[in-house]
């Protein structure tokens, strides 16, 4: 009986789902699932990454979190429009949530949607929120073995960005298992190394954004 009401749960999911796939594709605004643990620097890397996009490029942001609203706050400061969505003790985002926080969005104004799900590395993948891309973003101080021990979270995504690069040196993250870790559960995945702190990676990062936004 549980997993009959599970799987519909998911039905209804994905119908909504689809429907902001449609609705965003209709207004031409591509969205970008960014998944990952608390402190994995979801919202640093945004941070960064929102002053630096060209002027072409006009974002949105929705930020998904348990509680407060301090995350678009601080991307509220880029000058960008961002909602926060206080999923009240959900430890993921849903298609729901996510139809309700693009009501506020003025789609004819932007063509990218940052959604940052909430902090987790396992259900947030259950849940398809109506984007286009998935991205994960992992940190040397979780360690290497994430995606092996995370797959389905790895397993969905197209783009792996490894943040806190500046830490390795002072860590005994080993790149090369992570690397092979991450080709056995997704070989197709685009990895990115970057800092949030210094700046490191983000050209390339940039440019990733600019080669996924559909035309
Ligand atoms: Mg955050
Ligand atoms: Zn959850």
């Amino acid at each position: 009986m549980k997993v009959e009401v599970m799987s519909d749960i998911l039905k209804a999911n994905d119908l909504l789902a689809n429907e902001i796939r449609e609705l965003l594709r209709a207004n031409g605004v591509t969205s970008f699932n960014i998944m990952g643990s608390p402190g994995s620097g979801k919202t640093s890397i945004l941070e960064r990454l929102i002053p630096m996009l060209p002027k072409e490029i006009k974002p949105a942001v929705i930020e998904g979190d348990i509680a407060t609203t301090n995350d678009a706050e601080r991307i509220a400061k880029t000058g960008v429009f961002a909602t926060q969505i206080n999923t009240r003790g959900a430890c993921h985002l849903d298609a729901a949530m996510v139809k309700a926080a693009i009501q506020k969005i003025e789609l004819d104004k932007i063509n990218l949607l940052f959604i940052e799900n909430v902090g987790n590395l396992v259900c947030p993948s259950g849940f398809d929120i109506g984007e286009n891309k998935r991205i994960v973003v992992s940190s040397i101080s979780e360690g290497d073995d994430k995606p092996i021990k995370y797959p389905v979270m790895f397993k969905g995504v197209s783009l792996v960005i490894l943040n806190k690069i500046d830490l390795m040196e002072l860590s005994d993250f080993d790149e090369e298992n992570f690397t092979k870790g991450l080709k056995k559960i997704n070989p197709g995945a685009t990895v990115l190394k970057v800092s949030a702190k210094t700046g490191e990676g983000f050209e390339e990062l940039v440019r990733w954004v600019k080669e996924n936004i559909a035309s």
